[in-house]
């Protein structure tokens, strides 16, 4: 164990006392569970994987006939983190205030992580490379680590705030086999000269001709908060406007967690309203609850098709989707190449000629209600995702969440809940590291970057704990 400053490693210490859903039939885990809540244990093999996420979603009240976890995914996605340094302060960011002390892994300690997750999840998982920024790490590192994610099958991501995200870096990323690029941007991060949502669409739209043409999803994720939430309909229609590069837009509710200054949300913030934001951008309501991913109030899914501009809900009728789950469930879909994907959603259908009736039905109802569209697109149709990501405050973690979680972050002994991560934050970033060495008995010290026989007391002064986040050269974009 640690020996790391033990009042460091859960930060909420209160109990929850004045809390009005508190008295709503809903409990939350205490300081001491956050505390004793360890990373999931190693499996014997992979195998199992599929099964354990069923068996979550079951003890959870999750599993259903439109739930993802259990069926296509063993975990949504598994966070990667090799850096804890960022070139951004971000008002609801999730690090802790000791992150930038942290010195960044030992390039072995994350290919360690990259074969755990494999050992858990196994083949076709996704994989986060984030931080922190990962950008911030050395090029040829984080090359180097998208490329052993790939080489081991699964599906790496980088999620950026795209400042030194170049285009040629990119490009790099793409040939060693990163899948997708998620883009951070929005007015959490408060980027000198943009006062709004709609200024950053030049930061938006920077970041999507740094991309085109690459061999990459991409994707733009938007931390909603009382600053923001009137714009979300005009960020939703700039995706829109550039569908034909952009496949996920996300949303991810502020949460009181981590180094962030914004602390607890409105009231109004509501996945239920946000829900409302996001279809009044695409200009059509939106079946956000079809699909099922993890627990149901953690995350939610819509699919639209976009066809001159134009939305069309892909969701709209859910005795469909679950055949189409049920039928398509071992298949993985190649997010690099939309024909591709189109060919394998196509041929699983196929193989069942009532789904292909009932499937073929739909469509044509769709082509007959979009044929203004589709003529005037040249019958081009491009998806777009929307997706809406409800993190707990590090206070409020509901314990049945986080049973049912889709989102792990990688730690040095297995994954755990990324809301459980962020809550105890400084117990992992702060613990000293084993590595090899001739008896794979040395530790490293993540503050000093010491190698040592023994794993050494991390001791941080009140003026270290108040580092601020990094402050480089910072760029326009
Ligand atoms: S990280 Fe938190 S909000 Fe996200 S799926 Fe896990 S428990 Fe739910």
């Amino acid at each position: 164990m640690t020996e790391t400053d033990s009042r460091l490693r859960v930060f909420c210490q209160a109990p929850i006392e004045d809390d009005p859903e508190a008295t709503c039939g809903l409990s939350y885990m205490a300081a001491e569970q956050i505390r004793a809540a360890q990373p999931a244990q190693q499996p014997t093999d992979y195998g199992s994987a599929l099964l354990h996420a069923r068996d979550r979603m079951v003890a959870t009240n999750q599993w259903t006939a439109s739930q993802f976890m259990g069926r296509r995914w063993a975990i949504g996605c598994v966070a990667l983190e090799i850096t804890q340094r960022c070139n951004l302060d971000c008002t609801a960011c999730y690090l802790s205030e000791n992150s930038e002390l942290v010195r960044d892994l030992p390039l072995d300690e994350v290919f360690r992580r990259i074969e755990m997750i494999f050992a858990h999840y196994g083949p076709n998982t996704d994989v986060q490379v984030t931080g922190g920024d990962p950008t911030l790490r050395k090029r040829t590192e984080l090359v180097e680590i998208v490329r052993r994610i790939r080489q081991k099958g699964m599906r790496p991501s980088l999620v950026t705030n795209g400042i030194r995200a170049k285009r040629d870096l990119l490009d790099e990323l793409s040939q060693a086999g990163l899948v997708d690029v998620v883009f951070h941007v929005d007015m959490t991060q408060g980027r000198k000269g943009f006062d709004s949502e709609a200024a950053l669409n030049v930061i938006r739209q920077e970041y999507i001709e740094r991309a085109r043409g690459l061999r990459l999803s991409v994707m733009f994720n938007t931390t909603v908060f009382e600053g923001n939430f009137e714009e979300v309909p005009d960020i939703v229609a700039f995706s829109v406007r550039n569908a034909d590069v952009v496949r996920f837009a996300s949303f991810q509710l502020q949460a009181d967690t981590g180094r962030g200054s914004l602390g607890k949300r409105d009231a109004r913030l509501t996945v239920s309203l946000l829900k409302n934001q996001i279809a009044a951008g695409a200009d059509t309501s939106l079946s956000f609850d079809t699909a099922h991913i993890g627990h149901s109030h953690c995350n939610r899914y819509a699919m639209g098709l976009v066809v001159n501009g134009r939305v069309y809900d892909a969701l709209d009728d859910r005795s469909l989707f679950n055949r189409v789950l049920q039928q398509t469930a071992h298949l993985q879909f190649d997010r690099q190449s939309r024909s591709a994907a189109v060919m394998a959603l196509a041929k699983g259908v196929l193989g069942s000629p009532s789904l292909t009736a009932t499937a073929a039905a739909w469509l044509a109802r769709k082509i007959w209600i979009a044929k203004m569209d589709l003529l005037l697109a040249r019958c081009r149709v491009n998806k777009l995702s929307f997706f809406i990501h409800d993190f707990m405050d590090v206070c409020r973690l509901e314990p049945d969440r986080v049973a049912a979680c889709a989102f792990s972050a990688m730690t040095a002994t297995g994954p755990i809940c990324m809301c459980l991560h962020n809550a105890k934050r400084d117990a992992f970033i702060l613990e000293p590291v084993r590595t090899g060495g001739p008896n794979g008995g040395r530790y490293w010290n993540p503050v000093s970057g010491k190698i040592t026989e023994r794993p050494e007391r991390i001791t941080l002064s009140e003026d270290l704990r108040r580092k601020p986040a990094w402050r480089g050269p910072r760029t326009p974009a």
